[in-house]
C-alpha cells in the first residue's frame, strides 16, 4: 500500500517492524516536505531524518505512555496552522498507549484541527486499542506481511466459506507454525479484516461490515488466549470452528 501524498488521512497506523516503520515514515515526510523531490540531502530532509524538523513531533517511550507524554500534542494543536501548513505527530510503539492515553486522544485523532496528522507506528496492530484502531487508516508495510499473507493458514481465514473441515485439517496437519508465528498471522488477519471492514463501510455494505466486525472480534478473543507452547494446532482448530459460523 502506498502512502497518500494528497488527501492525507487525519490518522494512520503503520504496521511493521521498528526499523521499517521508522524509515518509511522518514521517507514519507521527506516526500511531503522536501521541495527538491525528497533529495535526502537538503536541510529539510536531514532535519526530518534526525527527527528535528519543526513540523514533525516524535513521541516514544520505553515502558508505557503517560498522559504527561501526550501534553505536547495538546499544547501544539492549540495553535491553528496556516492554510497549506501541515504538522505530524508520530507515535512510536503505539501498542504502549494505555487505555487512559488512548481515550484522551480519541477526539483529537478522529478530528484533528486542520493540518494536523497522526501516524501511529507499531509492530503489532492487535495490541493497539480498538478505539484508536477504528479511527485510523491502516498501512501494513509489505516487507512485514508478504510472507505472512501467502501463508497457508492465513489464506484459510480469508477465503470465505470455500474450505471444508477435511481440507482445513489436511493443511493444519502439514503445518509447522510456531506460537510466535501464529500470533503474527492473527495480527495480519486482523489487518486484513479491518481493511475489509473499512471497504464495506465505504460502500455502505452493512452486511459485510458486520461480518468483518464479528470476525475481528473473534480474532481478538483468540489472541486473548494465545496458544501455549506446542498447542498451536489446537488453537487453529478452535479458531476454524468459530470461523465456520461467521463466514
Ligand atoms: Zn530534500
Amino acid at each position: 500500500m502506498i502512502l497518500p501524498l494528497n488527501n492525507i488521512p487525519p490518522a494512520l497506523i503503520m504496521v511493521g517492524d521498528a526499523t521499517s516503520t521508522l524509515n518509511t515514515t522518514i521517507t514519507y515526510l521527506q516526500q511531503l516536505f522536501c521541495t527538491r523531490n525528497s533529495c535526502s540531502t537538503c536541510s529539510t530532509c536531514l532535519l526530518i531524518q534526525q527527527q528535528q524538523f519543526y513540523a514533525a513531533t516524535w513521541l516514544s517511550t520505553d515502558k508505557h505512555y503517560t498522559l504527561d507524554d501526550l501534553d505536547v500534542i495538546f499544547s501544539t494543536t492549540a495553535y491553528a496552522l496556516q492554510e497549506q501548513d501541515k504538522h505530524f505527530f508520530i507515535i512510536n510503539t503505539a501498542d504502549l498507549l494505555t487505555p487512559a492515553c488512548s481515550n484522551s486522544l480519541l477526539k483529537m485523532v478522529e478530528e484533528p484541527p486542520a493540518g494536523y496528522h497522526f501516524i501511529f507506528l507499531t509492530s503489532r496492530l492487535s495490541a493497539v486499542l480498538p478505539t484508536i484502531r477504528s479511527r485510523c487508516t491502516i498501512i501494513t508495510l509489505t516487507t512485514t506481511n508478504s510472507s505472512l499473507s501467502s501463508h497457508a493458514l492465513f489464506t484459510c481465514f480469508t477465503n470465505q466459506g470455500s474450505l471444508s473441515p477435511a481440507d482445513f485439517l489436511k493443511i493444519l496437519e502439514q503445518d509447522t507454525t510456531h506460537e510466535r508465528e501464529t500470533l503474527l498471522i492473527i495480527d495480519a488477519l486482523i489487518t486484513y479484516w479491518h481493511n475489509k471492514y473499512q471497504q464495506a463501510t465505504m460502500q455502505s455494505n452493512s452486511q459485510e461490515a458486520q461480518q468483518a466486525q464479528k470476525i475481528i472480534l473473534a480474532l481478538q478473543q483468540a489472541l486473548a488466549k494465545p496458544p501455549m507452547p506446542g498447542s498451536s494446532k489446537l488453537f487453529w482448530r478452535t479458531l476454524y470452528l468459530t470461523f465456520n459460523h461467521l463466514l
